[in-house]
């Protein structure tokens, strides 16, 4: 980098130190806001997210042609009701929870008050931007933080619609979208945070985890990875070709949560893959997206001919129109081939046939832990079989995507696939410091009778005792 490119880059981060020592200077009032005065700004955003409805669609148009109704359905729903189910409930999340008591503390009252980490950063992914930014934000802002937030440079429509948004929402000193790409991110990597919550790559997510060791500052990391689907041989196979059709290729393929690829049982292979093919005609041209640039379009096209050189072959879609891709179902995939290997984050989904459901457990854990792991069956037995030998971030039976809107359960990654988790109640937690509170409420507490010095007979049992029995 040349020198005046240096202090172009220097200066054009001032704004950040601005809004960061803004943010620390407010941090002790925001961190004090009552129940009712968190629930009006959402109550505010909320709002100003229907208001901006129109504006949102067309940010997305432009980033990269999203459907309208995807839009409403995939960023405004989730952002507008993660806000609507903090605000219902944001007051009995606050409440201090009762901690029982123990018999060797007789005379005492313990409680988890959830207070704020004080001042957080969010980093957030292209995929999804309104949704992947702003549910962190609702649950930030729901656990009474000031908010930095780093939307991706991939999508700068978008980035630039929720600055306008929060603007109107939010002061500054409370809440700020910084736009930017990778160096933008990495200075705000510098400074000490109190939590940061990142959604995207688990390569970045590692760069993420090392700067936040620097300030020993905790992270969520929401990561990615290769989710597995298990098509079992009783499965419906109709409901499930619709499923994983729609759960696929939403979005073009561009979700964390997409099933990555499919182990099928062999003996239904054949019937599947036709479904699969009915279903996926079913799904229409025109409610297609693009992919987000050509650099990752080009990305798929190379995975797609990397698999179809080692053998795979191809049973519906393969036509890469700059960044329209068709969406493509491979068979015959080798497992070494790059498709196989990295995560495919677009519209290409290898189906593998297995043989024993053991041959499908030995495949999925010489794979990374995966985000989510679906399985379609109509077995209890199976069911609860594949869920007790694999592990994953979470799992939907009989059913693709439509978790992420059951805000009542944890959402995140195991490893590989992220740590810590959002969404709903997990959300305000990641952002919330649980502290313990001891109360002593009686003058003598027992514990007082095992004080020094350590004499006597007496003491001596007294010690036994509550060693054996408390
Ligand atoms: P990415 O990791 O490339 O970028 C994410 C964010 O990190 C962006 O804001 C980007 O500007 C920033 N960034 C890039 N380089 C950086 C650096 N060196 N230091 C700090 N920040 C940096 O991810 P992406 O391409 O935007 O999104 C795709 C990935 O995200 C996929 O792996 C996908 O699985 C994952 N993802 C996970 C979830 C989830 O909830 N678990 C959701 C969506 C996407």
């Amino acid at each position: 980098m040349t020198a005046a490119a240096e202090v172009v880059r220097i200066s054009s981060f001032e704004h950040i130190d601005r809004i960061y020592e803004a943010q620390r200077q407010n941090r002790a009032a925001v961190n004090a806001t009552t129940a009712a005065q968190r629930v009006a700004r959402l109550k505010k955003f909320e709002r100003a997210m229907f208001a901006h409805r129109d504006d949102i669609r067309a940010a997305m148009w432009d980033d990269y042609r999203k459907p309208a109704a995807e839009v409403d359905l995939s960023e405004i729903y989730p952002a507008v009701s993660e806000a609507k189910h903090a605000i219902r409930h944001l007051r009995s999340w606050m409440r201090p929870k009762r901690a029982r008591m123990r018999m060797s503390l007789i005379g005492s009252r313990s409680s988890i008050v959830h207070e704020p980490k004080g001042v957080v950063l969010i980093i957030s992914p292209w995929n999804f931007p309104f949704n992947l930014t702003l549910g962190p934000l609702v649950s930030a802002v729901a656990a009474g933080n000031c908010v930095m937030v780093k939307p991706s440079e991939l999508t700068p429509a978008s980035s630039a619609c929720m600055k306008r948004i929060v603007a109107e929402v939010f002061d500054e000193n409370e809440v700020a979208i910084i736009e930017g790409d990778a160096p933008v991110a990495e200075a705000l990597l510098k400074k000490k945070f109190d939590h940061i919550f990142f959604t995207g790559s688990p390569a970045v997510g590692r760069i993420v985890m090392k700067a936040a060791a620097e300030h020993l500052t905790s992270v969520t990391l929401e990561l990615g990875g290769k989710s597995p689907v298990i098509v079992d041989a009783s499965a419906n196979l109709d409901e499930a070709a619709k499923k994983i059709a729609w759960g696929k290729f939403f979005n073009c393929g561009q979700i964390c949560i997409a099933p990555d690829y499919i182990l099928v049982d062999e003996t239904v292979r054949v019937p599947f893959l036709e479904k699969l093919q009915t279903s996926i005609a079913s799904l229409g041209d025109a409610s297609r997206g693009i992919i987000v640039n050509e650099r990752h379009a080009s990305r798929l096209e190379r995975l797609f001919r990397d698999a179809v050189q080692r053998g795979a072959q191809v049973v519906t879609g393969g036509t890469f129109r700059g960044r329209e891709i068709a969406p493509a179902v491979l068979t015959n995939v080798a497992p070494d081939s790059a498709v196989m290997q990295e995560e495919i984050f677009g519209p290409l989904l290898p189906v593998l046939p297995y043989r024993t459901l053991d041959e499908a457990f030995d495949f999925i854990a010489s794979k990374e832990k995966p985000l989510v792991l679906y399985i379609f069956s109509r077995s209890r037995r199976i069911v609860k079989q594949i869920l007790a030998r694999t592990t994953a971030g979470g799992t939907a039976i009989n059913h693709a995507l439509v978790q992420f809107y059951q805000l009542n359960l944890p959402f995140g990654g195991v490893g590989n696939s992220g740590m810590g988790k959002g969404h709903g109640y997990f959300g305000f937690q990641a952002f919330s410091n649980a502290r313990g509170v001891f109360d002593q409420r009686t003058r003598f507490s027992a514990i007082e009778m095992l004080y020094p010095p350590y004499v006597g007979k007496l003491k001596e049992k007294l010690i036994d005792f509550t060693l054996k029995w408390l």
